[in-house]
């Protein structure tokens, strides 16, 4: 096939669109897209400090290299962020990852480990907390997710960012917006969307610059630039209900191209209205930790409780190296 703007031998199809893509002009595409989004929510101002949360894998890494192109086109700052959550033999290799691409495009990065700022590694917290019976039991990712995100919003304080953007796609998005409509969570839908708002004054408000890119275009950005990135899988990952909703997506996106972008249209339609009824709450300051929490302690300093308490009662000790 063509590319249905000059040509030459196409490298992608867009089926939503129904044109053809060579190299060039795929490149043109993506980072276009990335532009206009980031225009369109006013997601970057002038003269900003961009934190950019960088895992190593295909998401993380492409945010990172479009940004530093689109910086390009107006002047801002970006500082990249790696969480290393303790994930012995994945998350290693990832940091290198994330840590070789900063360096080739001239970003200082910053390692934020769980151990260090939480006291735990992952691994250390699923061995202290995972062999209990059902019930007690709360998912590795359960810990893993709320202690990210909790260390990265310390971390893009701790660079002095204005932002923090992280390397949600349009895949994600429709995913997260199904999971809490089939879960009946739509205050959720309420609280992150296409454009955020300032709650707090110590919540670094999170952009989401790649919300309109298919993975499979990030997918192919990263192979046909010779970008390195990390496609390994966490071995904790177990998200059965979201790899339901991903499958029956993807075979959505296959029958009916365009799903995916109707489903991001009809979340853009509803989050003003659901923004405007939900999204006010009153923040308070975690006792333990200080970061802002709707309740008294946040649930990373109570998760962190959790396992302390545990740890204790099990006799175990853990050193911070
Ligand atoms: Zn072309
Ligand atoms: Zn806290």
């Amino acid at each position: 096939m063509k590319c249905s703007k000059c040509g030459r031998e196409a490298v992608y199809h867009a089926r939503y669109e129904g044109k053809y893509y060579c190299h060039k002009h795929f490149n043109e595409m993506v980072e276009k897209k990335v532009k206009q989004t980031v225009r369109k929510y006013r997601m970057i101002k002038r003269g900003e400090r961009i934190a950019v949360g960088v895992s190593g894998g295909k998401d993380s890494v492409v945010l990172l290299h479009l940004l530093a192109k689109l910086r390009k086109k107006f002047p801002f700052e970006i500082v990249a962020i790696t969480i290393d959550e303790g994930i012995e033999g994945y998350r290693p290799p990832s940091v290198e990852i994330a840590k070789k691409n900063a360096e080739l495009l001239g970003i200082e990065h910053h390692v934020y480990s769980f151990k260090e700022y939480i006291g735990f590694t992952l691994d250390e917290t699923v061995q202290i907390m995972g062999s209990f019976e059902k019930g007690e039991r709360v998912g590795a990712c359960s810990y893993c997710g709320v202690w990210r995100r909790w260390l990265l919003n310390y971390a893009a304080q701790d660079v002095q960012a204005d932002k923090l953007a992280i390397g949600l796609n349009l895949d994600d998005e429709a995913q997260v917006f199904l999971m809490n409509i089939m879960r009946g969570d739509i205050a959720r839908l309420g609280r992150t969307g296409p454009y955020y708002e300032v709650i707090h004054e110590d919540l670094v408000p999170r952009i989401k610059p790649l919300r309109e890119v298919p993975e499979k275009e990030i997918v192919l950005y990263a192979v046909l630039n010779n970008i390195e990135v990390d496609f390994s899988e966490c071995p904790y990952a177990v998200e059965a209900f979201r790899a339901e909703i991903r499958d029956w997506l993807n075979e959505m996106e296959e029958k009916h191209p365009g799903t995916k972008y109707q489903i991001l249209r009809s979340y853009d339609k509803l989050f003003p209205i659901l923004a405007k009824h939900y999204a006010k709450r009153e923040l308070n300051r975690c006792k333990i930790c200080g970061q802002p929490t709707t309740g008294e302690i946040c649930k990373a300093c109570q998760f962190k409780l959790q396992v302390q308490k545990k740890a204790k009662e099990l006799g175990l000790t853990f050193k911070v190296e």
